[in-house]
Order: C-alpha cells, then structure tokens, then sequence
C-alpha cells in the first residue's frame, strides 16, 4: 500500500552548504509487518518517516499511496492521507494538555468527521492496559502511559500504517518494551513503521530492517526462519549454531561433527546444559520450539508486488476540527496574557466605541431636529439679523497665504423691515439687542428672576403684538412697555423707583404708571406685554438654592428667544437705542487698520503709560464727532500732520504742564499761578464740566461743545508760550508680531476730535491718507503676515435695527420657511443675507457643527485606533500561535488541516472582538444617553439612537479588524510543513 520511489530531500543550509538528508531511497513496504527503520543519528531516518508520513514533501521522487502518487497531491491531500491512513507516534508522546485521555483519543476521530466512539475508546484504552483512565488529564499520567494514550490516538481511527518515530526513546527500557509489544501485536494487522537506532530491539521485533546511512538505504533485510539441518543422528545446526539433542548416547560418528564444528569455529564455544541457559540461549539467538532460528536476509523486492486499489480503498477523509475543539484550543490561552488581553480588548473597545458613535451620528437628521426643536420650544418671535460676506486674506512676504470667508453684522433700515412686512407680515418689526440693560431690584432672589432687558422694539401700529399690551403703547421717549415677565420680576425682587426708592407693588400690574430707571434712562412703564408662560421646567429655579449654571444659562437663553426680556419703546427712542448699540462695523479705512504705534509727546516729555498701545488709523474723522482746529482753519490732516483724541491731547498736554511745573520747583524757582490754571483747565476739558460745592452738596455743570472750544484754544496759545511743542510721536509696529518698524516719527497735531464712545476703537490718531497709505507699504513691506478685508457690501447709511423680528406661528409653512432661512448660505447681490439669530438657532447651530466635527474626529481617530487596535490584536495571535506551536504540531500531525489551524486562532481573535463588541455596544449605548441629555439640555430633544443599525456598523468594524488583524500571523503559521509545526515542538 504505500511504496516509495527515487525519494530525494535536501536541506538548503544558510551557509549554502546542502544536506542530503535523503538520497534516492527506494522502497516498497508490504502491507502489514513490523518495519524498522534503523540507522545512526542524522542518517535521515525521520525524514524517511515524515515523507512517508506525509508530513514532509521530499525535494524529488515520489511516494505512492495505494496506488495514487504525491506527485498529484496537493498540501491538502498530505493532510487528508495522513487523517485518512496514518497514525503517528512521536518520542515526546505528544498529547495535548488541555484535554483529557478520552479527548485526546476522539480528538482523531473527530478529525475524521467521525463521532466520539466511548465503546471503541474503552476498548482501546484495556488494549493499552490503561482502562480507567478516560477522565484522566494528561499532567497526571506518567511519560509511558502518555505513550500509550498516544498509540491509543493513533489506533483510535483504525489507520492501515502506524508511524514511530523512537516512541521508546523517552521511557526507560521496561516501558519501551511494553511498547514494542503493544506496537508488535499491531504489526499482525497493520503496517508499523518505527525509527530507531537500538538494533537489538529492531531484530527481537522487526519482521524488515531497513539501515540508513547518509540519506541512504545501506541494507535492507527481511526476516525470515531458518530450518534445522540433521548433520548426524542427534546433531543438527540451524546457522551457526549447533544443537545436540537432549538425553541420547551420542555416537562417534556424532562427537566427530562436534569436534569438525568445533575445530571450525573462530570464536570460543560454550556448551551449556542448564535449562534456564539453554533458554536463554534459545531466545537471544532467536530459536523458537520447533528449532527454528530466525535469520534476517536481505529483502526480495521480487516477492513484493504492488497490489492494485479501487478508488474507494485509497479514497481520502478531509480533516475537520470541530469548532468546539478549535473554541477550547483557542481560548486556553487567553488567561496567559491577561494585561495584553486588557489592552488589545480596550483599544479595540475603543475603537469599535468610536465607529458605533459614528454610525449614530451619520443618522442624526438636521432637518427634523430644527423642525421639532421649534415645535416644541414654539417662540414667539424669530430673531433674525442680517450679516455680510466678507473675505479676510492672510499674506506672507506679499504672498497670499489663506483666505477665509468671514461675516459680520449689518443694520437693517426702515425699508428692509417693510420689505420684511411683505413677506412675513404686518407683524414683523425691528429691534435692537443689548448686552444686557439692567434694572435696579432689592435682591435677585433667584436665578429664575433675570432683571435685564436684553432687547428693545419697537412695535408700529397695526402690529398685533400691540394687542397684547395691557396698558398703552408709549408714546413718547421716556415711556416703555415692559414684558409680563419683567413686570414679574420687577414685583418679586422688589424694584427701585428712578429716584432710588423701593416701589411698592402689590401686583405686578401695579407697575404701571410707575417710574424706573433703566440704563441710566428714566422710564414711566405704560403697559405690560403679555410674554406668554414659561415652561414649567424652569419652575425649580425659582428657588434660589436650585440654581444650576446649565439650568440657568439655558433659561437665560430661553428668555431672550422669545418676548420674555425684550421692552417696547416708542421710535424716536429706539432709533437712540439703535445708535449706543450699533454693531460693530468696519469702515472701509479700517480695512487697512495697520499697525500699533507707540505715540510719545515731543521727546522732552515723558509718555504717559496708559497711552503706550495706540491704534493709528484713517484719516476721516467721524462726521459728527466734535473737531477742535488747533491750527486754525484746518478740518483734516494733511501730510505730516495729525488729529488725535481730545482725552490724549489732555493727557498729553497735562504732562507737560506738570513737567514744567516739577523742572521750575526743583530748581527753586517760582511757579507762576498760570501753569496751576492750565493744568486745572486740562483737566476740566477731560471731565468735560466742572464741580462746584454748596456746603456738602456737590454739583456738576457740564460745558457745552463751545466752550470747550474756547478753552482748548486758549491751552493751545498758552501751551505755544511756554514752548511746548504740538507734535505726537510714534513708532510704527507690526501687526503681526509686535516688532518695531522703523524710527520714530513724528507729526504736528493741527486738531482734537472728541470721539463718540460708540466709535471708539482705542485711542485713535487720524493721519492723511497719503500718510496712511505710505505706512500701509510700509508695513507691507517690512511685515511678514499681513492680512487684507475685502467686501463689496456697502453699509446703509439708514441702517438702524440690529435685527428684525418675525412672528412664529408653529404652522408647516413657517417651520419651512425658518429651516430654508436656517440652512441657507447664499449672499444676496449685496453681499447680505438673514441669518436666523437667537440662543436656540445657535444652540442648532452649535450642534449641526458638533454632529460634523465629531463625525469626522470619530471618522478619524476611530481608523486609527482600529489600525492599531488591529496591529495588537495581531500581535497578540502572533504570540498565541508561538504558545501553541505544541498544538498546531499535534494537530496536524494527527491529520488537521491548514483550514483548522486558522479555525483555532479565529475563534480566539472572534472570542475577543465579540466580548469588545458587546462591550462598545454597551458603551455606545450608554456615551448616546449621556449625549442626548447634553442636547435635551440645550435643544430639548433626544437625537442619538444606538439602534440595530448602528450595532450591524459596530459588528461589521469588529468582524472586518478581527478578521484582517488575524489573517496574517495565522496564515503564516497555518502555511508550515506540519513537520515545520511539529519540528518546533
Ligand atoms: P535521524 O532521524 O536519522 O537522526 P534526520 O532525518 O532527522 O536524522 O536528519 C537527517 C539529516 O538532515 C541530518 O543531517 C539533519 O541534520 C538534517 N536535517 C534534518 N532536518 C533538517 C532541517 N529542517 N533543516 C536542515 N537540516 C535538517
Ligand atoms: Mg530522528
């Protein structure tokens, strides 16, 4: 049945010498008998064996296997001939630890397909003398028993050819016979092929000997029995042994052939007549009863014929592990590595977390959440604001570097509202919003009591806001409808009359015709606007000890949404209001705002620290802002020249004054009373009025624009007198990085402007514009960053109102039309467009943004982490597969296949990605609460769903690393020769 031809394997050695290990062996083996393969250490006596075996491929030659050579198989077909025909036995009785005798036994079955047989295994078992062992596990066994157990595995699937490679080498010489005998049983049945190098035992047990010698065949003898031949009447001699017969009167006929026998014989000869002797004799020498000796004599091929198989006969079993078997392997050796499996585990976690968070994000629907959010929330007015594009452009050595679009603010004008009214209704109107304007209260008793307006209106007739007053709309400047809710506040927490006094209400109407103060403006309070109701959710911060900071901010925000802290004042009013609270907008000169100078007065004065930091500018000086001409007849700069603050040009001035003041008393000269008066009048223009004393009261007269003309051309023509000089200094810097450009410069101030608040942009100095434009270059030139605005919006001279506000009615037509306003980003041809506005829209905003940023950084850092995640848990196999070399030895050895080797680590590597999985859902599902609580805080709504959907996308990731991260290491390990596998036992 299996036949060897030509057989060649050479070992390529790394210093490129080969080894032959084997040298054209050709064998035929018959088909039961007991086979030893004898020879000296390295003469390729197991490489013989684990090429018949099929666990090795020979470099040249073929074996034939019933019938069908190597030359057709593929590894597979190794595999399935080794399952199928072989059971082997190694001399490290290789039996796996983790499984008891009986498992170890069925395991070769089971590999068969084949279901465990206890009957067969029982049987087997007495048949190896260890009945009662089934349960045992191996580390309880002695090494001849694990033998036994071994040579029960290979017998288990009832295999035409056992293979030994020394079963005996490691027992002692006791059990090793036990083992033979066992072995030699076998051979009357079977094929048994056994390696070894004692010749004694090869010749007590083997029926061929087959003596290797560098790879190849030195002799190969069978044996066989040698007749007794009758010299004489009572001698007869079988080889070279002579045998008298027992108890009869030898003739001397018969003493001569003794005496020729002896006389012939080279070595001393014994004669022995004791029985046990005369036995022992016999067996060493191999006589059996009958007289017969046995004799080895090389081995007739002849004789052998190769017998034809039918297809069935030589028919291969494909191994199959059982995946329970490849589960128990595979996780026997997870507790080994306890803090790499943590780490692998967490990271992969992790990893899974962020791609299951992901897929809930990608669900997350802006659309319906802006819808429901509204619904829900229900304002009564959409705050709108009108913005313009702009484009900021970063240089770098005159190299545009980057360019972003930017927005800022715009006004609307009277007409934009009215164009608003034809789209949205009569009901729309303007307003303008604060920081916040705050009203005088006893005590704020309560986060829930907010005393600031945050936003002023004004609601024309015909607006039906106006239907909700209850009262009157002002008319006049100084009358103000306030919101239901201010009249609350104002009657909870006890507000101050304009004169400072408590007022005493006994319902919150009662403030009506009342006088109070707000922002420093006396108002009489003529109506109450019905706001609306309060979502009770807000009722806990009436208590001042609930006071939450998220709570609060959210109510805060809540309230300005809507009419809550918003007060109607009559036009005239607003368009004042609208004035102190203009956005901020930047003038086109400021475009070229250029650098920070340091200004200094005239080198012979010492410069004021407050004024270090100065900002130059443009040389248009607002419109209205009152200018003093130093220089007569001079309404603007000219080259060279500069108009600066009036609060700087006092300053300035005082310092010198004092100077001088401090040069004269110190060289002990009088000071003359008119350097006192100068420095009092700078003084007085700064204050802008004077303080008088009547007794203990103190008043304030204010100058008006003339008179603080006059006095400042009377400083001027003093200041010439004493010789101070009218010049600014300053040094231009970068805007970039603070360095000074250049020297110092200097120019003549010929004007003091004072500038409006609202206007100021620090202590500005306006130069000419060829000055500015010169400095500009300048800046360009020795600047490395610069940067550029550019816009083609031009700013409404009539602009007025910060926003607009539009009615909400919660109906489906006004729902779409806020999300189209909401998602829009187009400009209009004037560079504008709306922009919903308000705490809730930025809240939407704000996580509109958070959804994408957070998409992206899962995106990101999700495949990254699952990159690594991958590479550790690859290590991680990697190091279980070296642990396992043992296994993956026996196993394939026994008959597995590649296909279960990757079974074994697969369910490892899926063992772990399935407990990370479970816990990522887990997580995710929890990370998805804590999110939607975050948004119910903000918008009120839950939008994060770890559903079905999500779980597939965690899995899908999970089956995808697992897979990836497992397919190499066990590729590599699965591809080995088996005997590579079992090499590295
Ligand atoms: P034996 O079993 O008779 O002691 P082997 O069949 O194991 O001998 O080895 C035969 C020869 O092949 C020896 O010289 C040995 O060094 C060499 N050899 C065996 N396996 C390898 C291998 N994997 N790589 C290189 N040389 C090998
Ligand atoms: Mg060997």
């Amino acid at each position: 049945m299996l036949q060897v031809k030509n057989l060649t394997k050479i070992y390529k050695q790394k210093n490129g010498a080969d080894t032959h290990a084997l040298d054209g062996v050709t064998l035929q083996f018959p088909e039961k008998g007991m086979v030893f393969l004898l020879g000296k250490s390295g003469s390729g006596k197991s490489t013989l064996l684990n090429v018949c075996g099929g666990l090795d491929s020979p470099t040249d030659g073929e074996i034939i296997v019933k019938g069908r050579s190597s030359k057709e198989f593929s590894q597979g077909d190794f595999d399935s001939y080794r399952n199928t025909f072989v059971g082997f036995i190694f001399q490290e009785y290789n039996i796996l630890n983790e499984f008891s005798v009986e498992d170890n036994i069925a395991l070769a079955l089971e590999l068969q397909g084949k279901p465990k047989d206890r009957a067969a295994i029982d049987a087997l078992l007495k048949e190896v003398d260890l009945q009662g062992f089934a349960k045992r596990k191996p580390n309880t066994l002695s090494g001849g028993q694990k033998q036994r157990i071994a040579i029960a595995r290979a017998l288990v699937k009832s295999p035409e050819i056992i293979m030994a490679d020394e079963p005996t080498g490691a027992l002692d010489s006791n059990t090793g016979k036990q083992v033979f005998d066992t072995l030699k049983k076998l051979s009357e049945k079977k094929l048994v092929i056994v390696v070894s190098h004692d010749r004694d035992f090869a010749e007590q047990y083997g029926d061929r000997i087959i003596e290797l010698k560098d790879g190849k065949v030195l002799s190969d003898v069978s044996k066989t029995q040698l007749q007794q031949k009758a010299i004489s009447e009572n001698v007869s001699s079988v080889g070279d042994v002579l045998c008298i017969k027992r108890g009869n009167e030898l003739s001397d006929s018969d003493f001569e052939k003794i005496k020729t026998f002896l006389k012939r014989s080279e070595n001393d000869v014994i004669i022995a007549n004791n029985d046990d002797d005369v036995k022992n004799f016999k067996k060493v020498s191999r006589i059996n009863a009958e007289g017969e000796k046995e004799v080895f004599a090389d081995t007739d091929s002849s004789k052998q014929s190769a017998r034809q198989y039918t297809k069935e006969e030589s028919r291969f079993i494909r191994s199959r592990l059982p995946v329970k078997h490849a589960i128990k392997i595979g996780l026997s050796s997870l507790k080994t590595k306890p803090f790499r499996l943590v780490i692998t585990s967490l990271l992969c976690t992790v990893a899974f977390i962020l791609f299951g968070l992901l897929s809930t994000l990608s669900f997350y629907d802006s659309e319906a959440t802006f819808r429901e959010t509204l619904q829900d929330t229900a304002p009564e007015v959409m705050t709108v604001k009108k913005v313009y594009s702009a484009k900021e452009t970063w240089y770098f050595n005159g190299e545009e570097e980057d360019s972003f679009d930017v927005t800022y603010d715009a006004n609307f004008s009277e007409n934009d509202i009215d164009e608003l009214r034809k789209e949205f209704g009569n009901d729309v109107f303007g307003g303008v919003s604060t920081w916040g304007t705050q009203f005088a209260v006893r005590s704020s008793v309560a986060d829930y009591w907010v005393n600031n307006i945050f936003s002023f209106a004004y609601l024309p007739e015909g607006n039906s806001f106006r239907e909700k007053i209850n009262g009157s709309y002002p008319k006049t400047e100084n009358e103000i409808v306030i919101s239901s809710y201010t009249a609350d506040v104002m009657y909870n927490c006890k507000v101050y009359s304009d004169e400072g006094k408590e007022l005493e209400l006994n319902s919150p109407t009662d403030i009506i015709g009342k006088k109070i103060s707000l922002g420093g403006t006396a108002y009489t309070v003529v109506g109450i606007l019905d706001s609306g109701a309060i979502p009770e959710k807000y009722d806990s911060l009436k208590d001042s000890q609930n006071g939450s900071g998220i709570m609060s901010f959210n109510f805060s925000s809540y309230l300005q949404d809507g009419l809550h802290t918003m007060a109607f004042v009559s036009s005239d009013r607003l368009s004042t209001i609208a004035e102190q609270n203009q956005p901020y907008v930047r003038d086109e000169d400021e475009y070229h705002t250029i650098a920070s100078a340091l200004v200094q007065n005239d080198g012979s004065v010492t410069i004021p620290e407050w004024s270090n930091a100065v900002y130059s500018s443009a040389s248009k000086i607002p419109s209205e802002a009152p200018f003093t001409a130093i220089i007569s007849g001079k309404t603007s700069p000219a080259e060279a020249e500069a108009v600066i603050p009036r609060e700087l040009f006092c300053s300035f001035a005082s310092e010198a004054v004092n100077q001088l003041i401090n040069d004269k008393s110190e060289n002990g000269k009088e000071v003359p009373q008119k350097l006192y008066d100068l420095s009092n009048t700078l003084w007085e223009i700064q204050a802008g009025g004077v303080y008088s004393h009547d007794g203990d009261k103190e008043s304030f007269t204010e100058f008006s624009e003339e008179e603080i003309d006059a006095k400042l051309k009377k400083v001027v023509s003093e200041l010439e007198k004493y010789n101070i000089s009218l010049k600014i200094a300053f040094r231009l810097y970068s805007s970039y990085d603070g360095m000074v450009l250049g020297d110092t410069r200097e120019l003549s101030i010929v004007g003091v402007v004072d500038v409006p608040r609202s206007d100021y942009v620090g202590d500005r100095i306006y130069l000419a514009d060829s000055d500015v434009s010169k400095l500009w270059e300048e800046q360009k030139a020795s600047t490395a960053h610069y940067w550029t605005l550019e816009t083609d919006y031009v700013a409404d001279a009539n602009g007025l109102y910060g926003c607009a506000y539009l009615p909400y009615d919660a109906s489906e037509a006004h729902n779409d039309t806020y999300w189209n306003m909401y998602k829009n980003e187009e400009f209009d041809e004037n560079s504008t467009r709306l922009q919903l506005s308000g705490s809730l829209v930025d809240n939407l905003r704000m996580i509109d943004d958070m959804v994408k940023d957070l998409s992206q950084i899962f995106l990101y850092v999700g495949l990254v982490l699952a990159v690594f995640a991958a590479l550790l848990l690859s290590n991680f196999i990697s190091i279980s597969i070296s642990q396992k070399k043992r296994e993956i030895g026996i196993l394939r050895a026994v008959g597995a296949r590649s296909l279960d080797v990757f079974k074994i680590f697969y369910s490892e590597s899926f063992f772990i990605g399935f407990i990370c999985v479970i816990l990522s859902s887990i997580c995710c599902y929890i990370g998805c609460g804590i999110l939607n609580v975050y948004l119910a805080e903000n918008i009120g709504a839950s939008l994060l769903v770890f559903g079905p959907v999500s779980l597939a996308v965690v899995i899908l990731i999970a089956f995808v690393t697992t897979v990836v991260a497992t397919f190499l290491p066990v590729y590599n390990a699965a591809k080995k020769k088996p005997v590579d596998s079992i090499r590295s036992l």
